[in-house]
């Protein structure tokens, strides 16, 4: 008994060195203020902790979500938990986009959707905060090739979250139903072309911006904020390091020298764990493209490919195409800002774009209200970049 316990511990200690461990995945995950209605696929078992069945749900029956534990879900039965295979369910909506998205909610929910729809998502750690948040990827789509698109790199823009999750429920849902969005046929595209999403790169910039704990002192935040209080125009990470001046392309040029709420490119380049993760993420992928959402100003920023430019030149007028947004000159040699696109530009010489969600917000987060409008922009883009994508 004992060996084999300890023999556990082994196991799982070696799970842990390997992305997700094998302890977290058997751990609880509440949804809290987050629930999820589900419906059975089929008939299926709803059981008590001990494994017995308490009773029969018929396919189609509604359910509440209110944790998920390992690959079940937990639901609340005669005020006990009850537990459900979470592959025997769809969730009806996994985000409302035009309410404000947490970090603690985007954990959630990607643990979810991932223990829901095995074969068709896959949820990755890549990195850990400053302060120790998990950051993830998840991919979407069973097809070999893959895109990559990321969000709120600024921690006051994270509606760009929202754009990405909602994606996320949208896609997974047609792709599972075999339904179509517009004109893109979803499982068709994404069977071909995966989507890479990380949809809060800067967690705890964004808590603080959403006006959530944090574990810094407020005392250091107000200094690095000239010494206001309003955190909601906060766009660094944590250490008061703007991580989309992070990385090494002309980052010399730059010429802040302090930490700040916003636009200190840091000591050196990639000091920062979460502009690292990223770093990473493109180094060792191999991504055929690259959007990094942002707010505000309705425009597209865009690089220029050494090779290929054509290719480069129809995907930013596609996107400008469907979004509305416009697109800016292209940025020349001298000009980059030690930004995730120009770095993803430089080391893989493929389509990138920065693109700005949202009216001009000035030093804030974009307002509630414009939700609807950047919804309707954005909702087909990433299928629309994956689509482009299966012909390279
Ligand atoms: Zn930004």
């Amino acid at each position: 008994m004992k060996k084999l316990f300890l023999l556990g511990l082994v196991v799982a200690a070696m799970f842990c060195l390997n992305g997700i461990s094998a302890a977290a995945a058997s751990d609880t995950v509440s949804l809290g203020k987050y629930p999820v209605q589900v419906v059975a696929k089929k008939n299926t078992e709803l059981k008590d902790e001990q494994g017995n069945v308490i009773k029969t749900v018929a396919k189609g029956d509604k359910l509440l979500l209110q944790a998920i534990k390992g690959k079940a879900g937990v639901i609340s039965y005669s005020s006990k938990s009850a537990f459900i295979p979470l592959t025997d369910v769809h969730y009806i909506e996994l985000v409302d986009g035009a309410k404000t998205i947490t970090y603690d909610e985007v954990a959630a929910k990607l643990k979810l959707v991932s223990s829901m729809y095995p074969s068709v998502t896959k949820l990755q750690e890549i990195g850990k905060s400053v302060e120790g948040k998990s950051l993830y990827a998840l991919k979407v789509g069973a097809g070999k090739k893959e895109v990559l698109m990321d969000a709120s790199f600024h921690g006051r823009e994270h509606m760009t979250t929202n754009v990405l999750m909602e994606m996320i429920d949208t896609y997974v849902k047609a792709y599972v139903n075999g339904t179509k969005i517009e004109k893109y046929d979803v499982k068709k595209i994404l069977s071909e072309v995966s989507i890479v999403f990380v949809p809060m790169v800067n967690p705890d910039g964004v808590t603080l911006a959403q006006g959530g704990k944090v574990k810094t002192s407020m005392t250091k935040l107000k200094a690095m904020n000239n010494n206001s209080t309003n955190f909601n125009r906060w766009k660094a990470n944590i250490n008061g390091v703007d991580l989309n001046r992070q990385f090494n392309v002309n980052w010399h040029l730059i010429k802040t020298t302090k930490p700040s709420f916003k636009e200190y490119k840091g000591k050196a380049p990639n000091t920062e764990p979460e502009a690292l993760a990223i770093k990473r993420l493109i180094d060792r992928g191999n991504h055929l493209a690259y959007v990094s959402y942002h707010s505000s100003g309705l425009i597209i920023y865009w690089s220029q490919t050494k090779t290929k430019f054509s290719r480069t030149k129809k995907l930013v007028r596609g996107v400008s195409n469907i979004t509305g947004y416009k697109l800016m000159p292209v940025t020349k040699k001298n000009e980059p800002i030690a930004a995730s696109e120009d770095y993803f530009t430089k080391v893989k010489d493929r389509p990138a774009m920065t693109v700005e969600i949202a009216p001009f917000a000035g030093e804030a987060s974009v307002p509630l209200k414009r939700w609807h409008t950047v919804w309707k922009q954005n909702k087909t883009v990433g299928l629309y970049v994956a689509n482009e994508a299966r012909n390279w």
